[in-house]
């Protein structure tokens, strides 16, 4: 088969944009906040830990410390106890109070609005900043999760395991208007569908446009060779060990 064409593959990322529209039309952020400066909290909480999970520790959180300079001058050991649930809590309960104390002390108790300025931000890194400028402040946004990295990855819609090499393609494939809804579709269709393991190729919405499912039929002789040569050779040098 001939090699797609950026043409053709912008117009199978459209046709996925769609799709995954289609399917998941209501698909948000899982993460609960009512603020910029709770969504910022909230996405560093959320490293290797589920929004389940962050939800439920955030709002005891928030009623305690609900500002960037009651955080920032809150007992660290305090802090720990309550994220504790989602795991690495001394890390993120540095990065979570530097990062309260850099908003109250540089940024006049506001989250910056701006990908450069977020990054100077303790714990914040582009992930963390898309998340914040696309659901907190409605700046076009592309966070690269591992669902987006996997999702894409099969889909064949990155050449890259990068994620900012990710969000730069992705870029070229889609409108600004639509990147932070896509983001929430691929994120929730990983989530539910496009699993790490064994994921749920014959009831998917992309099917049709996601060579993965052929890729790993046309590679499964070739595992079966392997293992009947095993199965072959195993009897031969059973006897020669008798
Ligand atoms: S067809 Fe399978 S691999 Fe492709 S996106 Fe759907 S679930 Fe993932």
């Amino acid at each position: 088969m001939s090699p797609e064409t950026p043409a053709e593959r912008r117009r199978r990322a459209g046709r996925i944009a769609r799709a995954l529209e289609a399917a998941y039309p209501e698909a948000r952020c899982a993460l609960a906040f009512r603020s910029p400066f709770e969504l910022l909290i909230a996405t560093i909480l959320s490293a290797q830990c589920t929004d389940k999970k962050v939800n439920e520790v955030t709002p005891a959180l928030f009623a305690r410390y609900p500002t960037p300079e009651a955080l920032a001058t809150a007992p660290l050991a305090d802090i720990e106890q309550r994220i504790r649930p989602t795991g690495f809590y001394r890390q993120k309960a540095r990065a979570i109070q530097g990062s309260a104390h850099e908003i109250a002390t540089r940024f006049g108790g506001r989250v910056p609005d701006s990908m450069e300025a977020l990054l100077t931000l303790p714990g914040v890194a582009r992930k963390t900043a898309n998340v914040v400028l696309g659901n907190a402040f409605g700046v076009p946004a592309l966070p690269v999760d591992t669902h987006m990295k996997r999702v894409h990855a099969r889909l064949g819609l990155t050449t890259s395991d990068d994620p900012v090499r990710i969000e730069q393609e992705l870029m070229e494939w889609l409108p600004p208007s639509a990147w932070t809804p896509y983001a929430h579709r691929v994120i929730h269709h990983g989530r539910v569908c496009c699993v790490a393991h064994e994921p749920r190729c014959d009831a998917c919405p992309l099917a049709t446009d996601c060579p993965w499912p052929r890729a790993r039929e046309s590679a499964r002789p070739s595992a079966s060779r392997k293992s009947a040569r095993r199965a072959r050779a195993a009897p031969a040098a059973r006897s020669r060990h008798a």
